[in-house]
């Protein structure tokens, strides 16, 4: 008896169209990294950049800041003159994200930045909101 309500369950789960299981939150994508002696390298760079549809280096300059210590490229890592865990990166990606792509009114990331009188902008494709967007 047991088992074949379990079954029905099973098939019940199974009959649920896969979007509406999908998250419709979007979720920030995760750094890959490792620590070499003093150094860090950010593997991931261009799938992240992709995902922001932000330059590189706008990016460049917000890790160059929040870390306080040098940000280069190294072919297609990039490299952080430091010791930065994997936590504190996420961080730092979770902040750009939430500062320089997600809109403030749908939480989306289907942003781009625009210059409207000398002032950079984060307009929202996916809602319409113009926000204003913090300087580095
Ligand atoms: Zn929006």
């Amino acid at each position: 008896m047991v088992l074949k309500y379990d079954e029905m369950l099973d098939r019940a789960y199974l009959s649920i169209p896969k979007k509406a299981l999908d998250h419709e939150r979007f979720e920030i994508p995760r750094v890959e990294s490792n620590i070499q002696g003093k150094k860090t390298f950010v593997k991931n760079v261009t799938s992240l950049l992709k995902e922001m549809r932000r330059d590189k280096k706008h990016f460049l300059k917000f890790l160059t800041k929040e870390t306080g210590t040098s940000v280069t490229e190294s072919g297609a890592n990039l490299l952080v003159n430091g010791k930065i865990g994997a936590i504190q990166l996420n961080k730092l990606i979770e902040s750009y994200f939430k500062q320089f792509v997600l809109c403030s009114e749908c939480k989306k990331p289907d942003t781009k930045i625009l210059v409207q009188q000398g002032t950079k902008m984060m307009k929202c494709e996916a809602c319409g909101a113009i926000t204003p967007v913090k300087g580095i």
